[in-house]
C-alpha cells in the first residue's frame, strides 16, 4: 500500500463507488498505475467491483469500484478532562461498540489512564468481533507535538509532555496517533458529518473547558506553537476571573462547566441538560452576551462557514441557536453574513471518541500506509 492507494480510497470515501475510467480521471493515475492499484485494493479486501455503473453510451458500462466500510476497523478515543469515551468504528466512522469511563483530575497520572485505555479497546475488539484494528486515535485535551505522539501541556488536567502513543502502544500493540481533541471532532464533521463538502468548519465543545477546533479543506488548521485554537482564552474582561491559562477574563473563566454548576448549585456529575437548566436563571443572558461576543471575534479572524456546537453546547436548548443567529450577523463581515452556518454536532455526546476514530483512519487507512 501507498499514497496511491489512499488517494483512491479517498475518493471512493467522499463521493462514493465509481468506475475506472472515472477514478483515473480524478486521480489523475496512468491507467496501468490504477489497474495495479485497484488490484491490490481488491485482494487486500478494502474495495470490491460489483455492479455497473452507467457508462455515457459510449462503449460498455464499466464495473464499480466502491469501498468495503466493514472490511477494517479502527478505535477512537476522546480524553477530557476527568472522562474518557471509547469507540470501535468501521472505515466511515460508524461506531460498531463504545465504553466509557472516569477519572479523578488531577489526581490521576496519565498511566493508569492509558492502562484504563488499553483494557477498553480490548473488551471491545473481543465483544465487537471486528478482528484485528488498524490503529488507535487519540483525541487528547491540549495541543499535540508535530509527530503526534505527545501531548504537549494540558490545563485541566495538569500532565505535561506524556508520551501518550508510545505509553498505549506497548500496551496494546497497535498504532496510534495523537491529535487536539476539538480539532479531531472538526475532522469527523468534516469527514463524515455535517462538515462535508464545507470548506471552513470550525467546532467549538463546552464542557470542563471551552476548546475549538478549526479544519480548512479538510486539513486541521495547525498554526504556530503546535496551538489548537484556543477560543476559550479570548480575553473579554480584563478585571474578570482568574483563568486556568493565568490571565484574568477569558471567555473560558466565565463559560466552563464548574462555573455553571456554581451557578445551578449542582453536585455530582454535571448534567446533560446543564444550559437547558441554565436558560431558566439569571446567569443564561450573560453567556449568550459572552458567548457572541467571542464567538464574532472567531468569525472575523477565521472566517469559517460552518461552526459546529458540541458537548453542552450540542445539547444547548434551542434558544441559544436563535440567539446566535439573530445577534451575530450583524457583529461580522457583510460576506459572511450569508454564508455562515451554525449546527448542533452529527455525533451527539460521542463527538470526541468518533475523533480520535476518524484521525485513526486518516492515518492508518486513508493515507494508504498500514503499520
Ligand atoms: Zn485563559
Amino acid at each position: 500500500m501507498g499514497a496511491h492507494h489512499g488517494q483512491i480510497l479517498r475518493i471512493l470515501r467522499d463521493e462514493g463507488a465509481q468506475s475506472r475510467a472515472i477514478l483515473a480521471r480524478r486521480s489523475k493515475l496512468s491507467p496501468t498505475t490504477l489497474t495495479h492499484v485497484t488490484a491490490q485494493l481488491l485482494a487486500d479486501g478494502a474495495v470490491a467491483e460489483d455492479e455497473p455503473v452507467a457508462s455515457n453510451g459510449v462503449g460498455r458500462p464499466g464495473l464499480a469500484i466502491r469501498l468495503l466500510p466493514d472490511a477494517y476497523h479502527v478505535a477512537g478515543v476522546h480524553i477530557g478532562a476527568g472522562l474518557v469515551q471509547l469507540v470501535v468504528t468501521n472505515l466511515i466512522g460508524v461506531p460498531k461498540a463504545a465504553a466509557a469511563f472516569d477519572f479523578e483530575v488531577p489526581q490521576t497520572q496519565p498511566d493508569a489512564v492509558i492502562a484504563r485505555v488499553a483494557y477498553e479497546i480490548e473488551r471491545l475488539v473481543a465483544e465487537s468481533s471486528v478482528g484485528r484494528l488498524l490503529g488507535v486515535g487519540l483525541g487528547v485535551p491540549g495541543p499535540v507535538d508535530a509527530e503526534q505522539r505527545s501531548i504537549l501541556a494540558s490545563l485541566n488536567t495538569g500532565w505535561r509532555n506524556p508520551p501518550l502513543a508510545e505509553m498505549l502502544e506497548q500496551q496494546t500493540g497497535l498504532a496510534t496517533v495523537l491529535e487536539h481533541n476539538v480539532s479531531s471532532m472538526a475532522i469527523a464533521e468534516s469527514r463524515f458529518g455535517i462538515g462535508r463538502d464545507v470548506p471552513a468548519v470550525l467546532f467549538v465543545y463546552l464542557r470542563s473547558g471551552f476548546g475549538a477546533g478549526l479544519v480548512i479543506d479538510g486539513i486541521p488548521f495547525r498554526p504556530g506553537g503546535h496551538g489548537a485554537v484556543e477560543l476559550g482564552h479570548i480575553q473579554i474582561s480584563q478585571n474578570g476571573p482568574l483563568c486556568s491559562c493565568g490571565n484574568h477574563g477569558c471567555l473560558e473563566s466565565y463559560v466552563n462547566e464548574r462555573v455553571l454548576m456554581r451557578a445551578l448549585e449542582l453536585k455530582g456529575p454535571p448534567p446533560s441538560d446543564l444550559l437547558a437548566q441554565l436558560e431558566k436563571t439569571a446567569e443564561w443572558a450573560p453567556m449568550l452576551t459572552r458567548l457572541t461576543d467571542s464567538l464574532s471575534i472567531a468569525i472575523n479572524l477565521l472566517t469559517p462557514d460552518l461552526i459546529v456546537f458540541g458537548g453542552h453546547l450540542g445539547e444547548a436548548p434551542e434558544s441559544l441557536f436563535s440567539h446566535l443567529r439573530t445577534h451575530l450577523p450583524p457583529r461580522v463581515m457583510p460576506h459572511m453574513r450569508d454564508i455562515l452556518r451554525l449546527e448542533r454536532t452529527s455525533f451527539g455526546s460521542q463527538a470526541g471518541a468518533i475523533g480520535g476514530a476518524t484521525v485513526a483512519l486518516d492515518h492508518f487507512f486513508y493515507s494508504g500506509v498500514r503499520h
